[in-house]
């Protein structure tokens, strides 16, 4: 099975590094002609932009909070200027704040919610009504296996994450009959900055419990958001796909 993206033009929120740089790169190299968004950290977007178009590709990197709506709306327009409308949506951009919930604070909560699960409306919102009228569209939402069973220490993250796949299947059936397909992933353990804070004895006890007894890598995730964004992907709609060594079935 071939997959061509046939230059269609994605967006991957927090694309400068982790999961979602993996996820653009992987878009560019099935054909997609990929805009990324990033926060803060504007050295490594504009770098991994400079590299793929240095390589032949296109990307283009786009800075913006995504808890900010006005800023989002702003970018959306942007990227339709100079890249065209948006057909491919990739809501990757999160955080972690974790704390044992009695010791977590407010702004704890708020935070993630507001980046993980409000931001993720954000730019869900800007995007759709490009994606109604072309009668086309792919969303896939990055959630986690936190949102699927819970994780001591991250109840703000789980309710974000599981948060993430009430909405992946309620938008899948309000947009399946007009040619767009909502779908989430599950990560489980996958090496990156997120996970970098981990003290290496929990590491550790970690990968004891994972049946594939290592972490996941960043090249093993994108592989799953890229079929999810094809054309062969077209029947499958308001599912939560995982990849996560077997540590959750
Ligand atoms: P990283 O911490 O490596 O990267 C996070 C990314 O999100 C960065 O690009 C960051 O941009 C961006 N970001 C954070 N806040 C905002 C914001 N307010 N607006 C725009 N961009 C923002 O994370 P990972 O690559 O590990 O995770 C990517 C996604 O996968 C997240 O949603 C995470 O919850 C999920 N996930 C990760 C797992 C893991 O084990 N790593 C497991 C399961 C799910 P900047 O660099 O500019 O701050």
């Amino acid at each position: 099975m071939n997959i061509d993206l046939k230059n269609k033009v994605c967006l991957v929120t927090g694309g400068n590094r982790g999961i979602g740089r993996a996820v653009v790169k992987t878009l560019v190299d099935s054909g997609g002609v990929v805009a990324f968004d990033f926060r803060e950290r504007e050295k490594p977007a504009r770098e991994l932009a400079e590299e793929i178009t240095a390589a032949g590709g296109r990307a283009q990197a786009f800075q913006a909070d995504i808890t900010d709506e006005f800023r989002v709306k702003r970018m959306v327009e942007e990227i339709h200027d100079e890249l065209g409308p948006i057909e491919v949506l990739v809501n990757n951009a999160g955080v972690n704040r974790d704390h044992s919930f009695a010791k977590m604070t407010k702004e704890e909560w708020d935070e993630v919610i507001a980046v993980n699960l409000t931001g993720t409306f954000n730019v869900t919102k800007a995007v759709l009504p490009n994606f109604i009228e072309a009668g086309w569209g792919r969303i896939i939402n990055i959630s986690s296996i936190v949102g699927q069973r819970g994780n001591f220490g991250q109840a703000n993250y789980a309710a974000s994450k599981a948060g993430l796949i009430g909405m992946t299947k309620a938008l899948a059936l309000e947009l399946a009959g007009k040619g767009i397909t909502v779908n989430a992933i599950a990560p489980g353990f996958i090496d990156t900055d997120m996970t970098a804070g981990i003290p290496e004895a929990v590491t550790e006890k970690i990968k004891a419990t994972i049946p594939m007894r290592r972490y996941g890598s960043t090249d093993e995730v994108a592989p799953a958001v890229v079929f999810l964004a094809s054309e062969q992907a077209s029947y499958i709609t308001g599912h939560v796909m995982s990849v996560n060594g077997g540590l959750y079935l």
